[in-house]
């Protein structure tokens, strides 16, 4: 089946050709002859699969005809994140080049007035996310009573982030005789509850079954221990072990802990960059654009971050962290083995991930075998020296080991300041002050005894014992109490007038 097949109008078809593209993709082949047809269409396909030709080059298609008017968008696209919207947007930009179309991005964290000066100029093609979008139409700069086309992308990643009240609102909004296009990649009880709500006797296509992973990733898992050093130091040998990695997202569970992980593995010289929510978009998009050049060769990134982004040609997959729910494993692992290609999705497993494995197996219809090789962490004290604060969250909490003073102090001279105050208030760590100038002098670093101040405020070093003099109005018990105090000086290398008692004047 080649595209002319498909009914897409001869601009369309220029454009594709011009991508390099001969062959539909089966969700392609299947969705754009009923999206030309006016059905509506629920389309249960994974990212990676084509999906999003699937809706924009009929779209572009039947937008030839028509006009748009100002704030009167003729079509609306909900994505659940800047990232997938900004996808969508180029899309329509590769494929409708020789159209004069207008197309508009409503997406957060970008100027309200230059949107809305967009939309006043007429809309054809409105991408939006949802917040965005119900601000503007709540403002009244928006009217979308002239949408004949709408589609909800990603709705299960919609549901996951709680989108779903916005998108039955906009729902409301829209005319009831509109056309929609669903799309989802995995379909649990609330999405098929509301797709029956929003569509109107769609085609359902289903290109692969839900909640599976390509045929081409192979799947590992590597045992790790709970400590969170031990999951990086694993993660750094199977980057440096890797055959054929080209390049590679590792998934973190909480975006503190992208941060964390990208900072420790950039400090391990590894050329790396983050993804996460709470990054600003101007961040976002440059860490974006510079892993898609291939300038940064690894990503570190969260789920919201990551889903569905268009990234060509991933060669590996890490999951740093194993994903609570299995629907997001799905969606990591796609990252990987797009458009046939092969991939690879390694998961570092502790004994707490087990029942997420468990979960993930069941979905996924198949077990995760063990990596070969030997990843078990070596020693307790990691050669991971790099640990800023916030990696000794929930997992160094739990049981971390003290892996002596060596480690602790050089972690603690490379680590976030900014974190300080609340790391004190746990009372299992000392400020920075206090550990750095100890060993100055070298000797057994590992076995120095560490002093610890209960009320963890500043100790100043002690001085030498022979020039210790009690002053008046310090009470003696006031003076730190460590456990070299105790021992009993070497005074060989003093003056003798030092070893003089001194009295204290009246
Ligand atoms: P999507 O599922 O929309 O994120 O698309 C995944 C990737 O497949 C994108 O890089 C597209 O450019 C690419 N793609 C889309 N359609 C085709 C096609 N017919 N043949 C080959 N690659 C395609």
């Amino acid at each position: 089946m080649s595209f002319s097949h498909l009914g897409l109008s001869d601009k369309v078809l220029a454009a594709v050709a011009a991508t390099g593209y001969t062959t539909p993709t089966p969700i392609q082949e299947q969705a754009i002859p009923h999206v030309l047809a006016r059905r509506d269409v629920l389309g249960i396909a994974q990212t990676g699969t084509g999906k999003t030709a699937a809706f924009v080059l009929p779209m572009l298609t039947m937008l030839e005809k028509g006009r748009a008017r100002a704030r009167m968008p003729r079509t609306l696209i909900l994505e659940p994140t800047r990232e997938l919207a900004a996808q969508v947007k180029e899309n329509f930009d590769k494929y409708g080049v020789g159209q004069k179309l207008n197309v508009a991005l409503l997406i957060g964290g970008v100027s309200f007035g230059d949107q809305d000066t967009k939309l006043t100029r007429g809309v054809d093609v409105l991408i939006a996310t949802p917040g965005r979008l119900l601000d503007h139409t709540e403002r009244g700069g928006l009217l979308l009573t002239g949408v004949e086309l709408l589609v909800i992308d990603e709705a299960d990643r919609m549901l996951d982030m709680g989108f779903i009240p916005d998108i039955e609102r906009v729902c409301k909004l829209v005319p009831f005789t509109r056309q929609t296009l669903f799309f989802t990649a995995t379909m649990p009880p609330e999405i098929s509850r509301i797709s029956e709500a929003f569509l109107h006797n769609p085609e359902r296509i289903e290109v692969s079954k839900p909640a599976t992973t390509a045929t081409g990733v192979s799947q590992f898992q590597v045992p790790c221990g709970r400590e969170v050093h031990e999951k990086r130091e694993i993660l750094r040998r199977l980057l440096r072990e890797a055959k054929d990695l080209q390049n590679a997202i590792i998934f973190c569970n909480r975006k503190r802990e992208v941060a964390v992980v990208a900072k420790s593995l950039q400090k391990h010289g590894f050329s790396v960059g983050a993804l996460h929510g709470d990054m600003d978009q101007s961040a976002r998009t440059a860490a974006l654009e510079a892993f898609r050049k291939g300038e940064i060769p690894l990503l570190v990134a969260s789920d919201v971050a990551a889903r569905g982004l268009d990234i060509p040609a991933v060669s590996h997959v890490y999951n740093f962290d194993v994903p609570h729910h299995p629907d997001d494993y799905v969606h990591r692992v796609g990252r990987t083995g797009r458009a046939g290609r092969a991939g690879t999705a390694i998961s570092i497993v502790t004994s707490l991930d087990n029942k997420s494995i468990a979960a993930i197996e069941r979905l996924i219809g198949k077990s995760i075998p063990r990596a070969e090789g030997d990843y078990s962490v070596r020693s307790e004290a990691s050669d991971d020296t790099d640990q800023p604060r916030e990696a000794r969250g929930r997992e160094g909490s739990r049981g971390r080991s003290r892996h002596g003073a060596r480690d602790g102090a050089k972690e603690h001279s490379k680590e976030n300041p900014r974190e300080g105050s609340r790391e004190s208030s746990r009372g299992d760590r000392k400020p920075r002050r206090e550990r750095e100038p100890r060993h100055a002098k070298g000797g057994d670093r590992n076995s120095t005894p560490q002093p610890h101040a209960a009320n963890e405020t500043f100790t100043p070093p002690a001085p030498p014992a022979a020039s210790r003099v009690p002053s008046i109005g310090r009470p003696e018990q006031r003076r730190p109490q460590r456990e070299a105090d105790s021992e009993p000086a070497d005074h060989s290398h003093l003056p003798a007038f030092l070893l003089r008692p001194v009295r204290a004047r009246v």
